[in-house]
């Protein structure tokens, strides 16, 4: 067996794996570069897209799932091998992701045509998003191993991490390689702990928060209440950014659970304003089995966090536009998560320069992003071309991390009866904090560049 590590290798984004075994050629995921990296995106694949047999996508995270659709266009004629949620989820987010495309290729292109330049094509279009779905044709479930040709077979574990997110363990010729994808935190709402790790020659694991710890959940509850509290207190109404995949469910769960007790306002009215967010609220709606014991326990009555009296779904944009002028009591959760796009902006547009009103940050905000810059205190930022004044108040809480934290990876790893370890998915600085936690463990690991290969 031998592993190239062609993404997410000293980075977050864009995770791929190229595996060659027994004559087969895999790859675990095909992610999206994001951000800063995101210029990678249009690099050429170090490999040839028409001579890859599967791909085993760990979770549908546009950073482990998104350049599907490239290498579906660049001839990729095998299989998409993940679990049902995960197709399901999918499906919904490259949809999603080849609109973005297209809206901002159509961007580029006059300003290119200004310029006298031939228009950029997008990454990718709606069309190559629907023929990427064509190869999601094989589904696997959790513990059963799914034989692949020439003795290769592969095992997935649920990671713990989102709906439908599983550690890869592939067996070929003797050999076992466990390939982590992203790794959830324990404890959380609707999803499972994260499966110990099965022994193995070979484990590629992340390290995304390598260097620190979380706050945990029941804390950033707490947190998320008194914010609530604070605003809906002062006549204001609350915003909350959010990724429309896992956290906007989870980010549903919590005040279900709030507003249930009467731990804030049971006239509070809140507002899911995402068309994206709501998609995939109705995927999870489908799968209440494959949730944790909790969940499944709650989702089985027919008021549950998607449904409740307090709870309302934006159907148009025209009601988006609507909650421009509500005054205060309302809860509005909508995207995109950093603010860089989607119905967030404008609500933002209208709410930030409110003292009343407040923001209450729950997810990781990127240099460079909207959201970023109000997180870091700018008194005033630009909207839509417009200087709008930041008076609102500002929260960020930093416990709903769908990611093991240091702690949980330090103790996660050391489990792990592993012949080798390599860190990958994570800044440098935060893999080399891990490499040394381990280390002090007795454990050395291996941090590959991009393009590095190991052969087992
Ligand atoms: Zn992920
Ligand atoms: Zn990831």
């Amino acid at each position: 067996m031998k592993v190239t590590f062609v993404g997410a290798a000293q980075t977050v984004t864009g995770s791929c794996h190229l595996v060659e075994a027994n004559g087969l050629r895999l790859l675990f995921d095909c992610g999206m570069y994001q951000g800063h990296d995101a210029a990678r995106n249009r690099e050429p694949f170090p490999f040839d897209p028409q001579k890859i047999d599967y791909v085993i996508l760990t979770h549908a995270h546009l950073d482990h799932c998104g350049m599907i659709p490239r290498l579906v266009r660049e001839g990729f004629r095998g299989h998409v091998i993940s679990t049902r949620p995960t197709a399901d989820i999918a499906r919904h987010i490259l949809l999603d992701a080849a609109h973005l495309q297209e809206e901002e290729a159509e961007r580029e292109a006059r300003r290119a045509r200004r310029r006298g330049e031939p228009p950029p094509e997008p990454l990718f279009d709606v069309g190559d998003a629907l023929a990427a779905m064509d190869h999601f044709s094989l589904r696997i479930e959790y513990g059963k191993e799914l034989k692949l040709d020439h003795g290769v077979s592969l095992i997935l574990h649920d990671a713990g991490h989102i709906l439908g997110s599983g550690i890869a363990e592939l067996r070929a010729g003797g050999r076992v390689l466990v390939y982590t994808g992203d790794l959830g935190s324990w404890g959380r709402p609707i999803v499972r702990d994260p499966s110990p790790a099965p022994p193995c020659d070979l484990l590629v694991s992340e390290g995304t928060y390598g260097d620190r710890p979380h706050r945990s959940f029941a804390e950033s509850v707490a947190e998320f209440r008194d914010a609530i509290n604070t605003v809906l207190g002062r006549g204001g109404s609350v915003l909350v950014p959010s990724f429309a995949l896992e956290r906007t469910q989870e980010v549903l769960y919590v005040l279900y659970g709030l507003w249930k007790k009467a731990e804030i306002p049971r006239s509070a009215r809140i507002v899911l304003d995402s068309p994206l967010g709501s998609a995939v609220t109705r995927v999870f709606s489908k799968y209440a089995d494959w949730f944790d014991k909790e969940g499944r326990e709650l989702f089985s009555h027919p008021e549950n966090p998607f449904r409740f009296p307090a709870l309302s779904v934006t159907r148009s944009v025209e009601d988006s536009k609507r909650l421009n002028h509500v005054g205060g009591g309302y809860i509005i959760v909508a995207g995109s998560g950093m603010c860089t796009g989607g119905r967030i902006v404008h609500h933002l547009r209208h709410r930030l320069w409110r003292e009343e009103d407040g923001v209450v940050f729950v997810g990781y905000q990127a240099r460079g992003t909207l959201g970023r810059a109000i997180v870091e205190g700018a008194k005033t930022v630009r909207i839509m071309g417009e200087e709008v004044a930041v008076r609102a108040r500002i929260w960020t809480i930093n416990g709903f991390s769908a990611h093991a934290d240091r702690e949980e990876l330090l103790h996660w790893i050391s489990g792990a009866e592993a012949g080798q370890v390599v860190l990958v998915h994570g800044e440098e600085h935060a893999l080399t904090a891990l490499a040394a936690g381990l280390a002090s463990r007795g454990i050395e690991v291996t941090i590959p560049s991009p393009g590095d290969s190991l052969e087992l």
